[in-house]
């Protein structure tokens, strides 16, 4: 297979000394710098530890060593993922001055493949959000338009994906924000099975349905990412042995795959998206897939399930920050209780707020049995309405969002509102289910479309083996989506 990702691409012209891995990191530092200002990609530069990794890389060449295949890449982490001795906010008032004194397992392992962290990439305040702009920095911009946000939460590691500032960068998707933010910038975006990539480290909001994975422009980078963090961690209770390597699975036929298509998933879907997604469909007909349509009802529980329990467990996750442990601290306050009660309503913004009271309610004892207990029943009737379907098909398409980017400010002016706009990404999260978003097109607003496929629970290898069909199939179009002013 001819290599077609960035990150073979770059590790070829390291390997071939045509660019040295200095040389590149500076390139990629140079254009973070100035592209920043348009985008608010990153919160944070890193060009110390940048420039440190990559003469080690380049020493390691001239050695003649073996290296990773993600060895000398420039990349991003979101910065709710922790980082020893670089300030990991969550881009949270409440977090900052916070730095960590150890590293998430994903940047550990990163970092002993050498990988080379460029930065920490904006999002919204602890990953709640659709747009990046609960940010206490603003929100990122969408490099195809910089008049429209970028998406979220992960909205800044898809803006500098997109832009150019990062070859990829690591997310997390509780509800889509991994697959959201791919879908407005026109990348690849890959939410893995819950268990797959070890959450030890990633400053938690929903722990249930928190999942770290890829943002890259291509599958291929997809599945070399996932297939390098994608590993058993005994520090985090949740971490599966199961997960199986995706990269070797591209390019396998696809002929006689069923796509199962459920109706519901299209109720409320622009239809200019809708066009994109049909486009796909015929594309995957033509390679001798089988298209299934077929219906599920219960998509309709998965947004009041999905807010019900999100918000309980948040309420209960951000209970650390008590101006003890972590980050900022109120100024002047007579004692314990009001410093503690002044430095979370000066530290957290509205929508976390709005959350943390949203999931006390619903776990107080009054309303446990009405809200809780309910949601975590209907939690099961997903999961079983997924096993069903997975019996008579493959993988499922659907959109990744019902819309493209969103104008700025947009999410705003209602909760709800924006709220609704989760209605494709949440059911993956809520069954624990692998979900990834390939661009397919454009809309009407000329942004970028994304279509969704979702797996089985440790389906990764098959799953990315559809994408990439897909991809090789529509490449010209998708390649139009990604080209945004290319670094190399
Ligand atoms: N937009 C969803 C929310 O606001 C998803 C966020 C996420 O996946 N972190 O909760």
């Amino acid at each position: 297979m001819e290599p077609y990702g960035i990150i073979p691409k770059i590790g070829k012209l390291l390997r071939s000394k045509e660019i040295s891995c200095t040389e590149l990191t500076k390139q990629y530092l140079h254009s973070a710098e100035t592209e920043n200002k348009r985008l608010n990609a990153y919160v944070k530069l890193t060009p110390e530890a940048a420039l440190k990794t990559a003469a080690e890389v380049d020493r390691k060449l001239a050695a003649g060593e073996e290296l990773s295949p993600l060895a000398g890449i420039p990349m991003t982490l979101k910065d709710n993922i922790s980082t020893n001795g670089i300030e990991t906010t969550c881009c949270s008032k409440i977090l900052r001055g916070y730095t960590p004194i150890y590293d998430a397992t994903v940047w550990d392992i990163l970092k002993r493949q050498d990988a080379v962290l460029i930065g920490k990439a904006n999002m919204d305040e602890f990953a709640m959000g659709s747009s990046c702009e609960t940010s206490c920095f603003g929100g990122a911009r969408n490099p195809h338009n910089t008049e429209r946000v970028a998406g979220g939460s992960s909205g800044g590691v898809a803006s500098a994906v997109a832009g150019n500032l990062a070859a990829f960068g690591l997310g997390s998707d509780t509800g889509g924000s991994i697959r959201q933010p791919a879908s407005f910038c026109g990348i690849v975006g890959l939410k893995p099975t819950y268990g797959a990539v070890s959450r030890y480290g990633l400053i938690a909001y929903a722990s249930s349905f928190d999942q770290i994975g890829p943002i890259t422009r291509s599958v291929e980078d997809a599945a070399l990412v996932y297939d390098a963090i994608a590993k058993y961690d005994p520090m985090d209770s949740t971490s599966s042995e199961k997960a199986q390597p995706a990269f070797s699975s591209l390019g396998k036929d696809i002929k006689g795959m069923k796509i199962g298509v459920p109706k519901e998933y299209f109720d409320g879907v622009r239809e200019d998206v809708k066009a994109a997604l049909q486009n796909a469909l015929k594309v995957y007909e033509s390679l001798g897939a089988e298209i299934v349509d077929f219906s599920m009802p219960s998509i309709q529980y998965s947004l009041p399930v999905y807010y019900i329990l999100a918000c309980a467990e948040a309420s209960s996750n951000l209970g650390r920050y008590d101006g003890i442990r972590y980050g900022a601290r109120t100024e002047h306050y007579a004692d314990r209780d009001e410093m503690i009660c002044k430095t979370r309503s000066e530290g957290f913004g509205a929508e976390v707020k709005r959350r943390i009271l949203l999931g006390t309610y619903v776990l107080s004892a009054g309303y446990y049995d009405a809200f809780y207990k309910k949601a975590q029943n209907l939690r099961g009737t997903l999961i079983r309405a997924f096993e069903d379907a997975f019996a008579h098909c493959d993988v499922i398409a659907v959109p990744t969002v019902p819309m493209t980017a969103f104008p700025l400010n947009f999410t705003a002016q209602d909760a709800v509102e924006t709220y609704l706009t989760d209605i494709c990404t949440v059911p993956v999260n809520i069954a624990g289910l692998p979900g990834i978003s390939v661009p397919c097109g454009f809309g009407g607003d000329s942004m970028p479309v994304g279509l969704q496929l979702i797996g089985a629970r440790f389906s990764e290898p098959a799953l990315l083996n559809a994408a990439f069909q897909y991809e090789q199939a529509a490449r010209r179009d998708v390649f139009r989506a990604v080209e945004t002013g290319v670094v190399l």
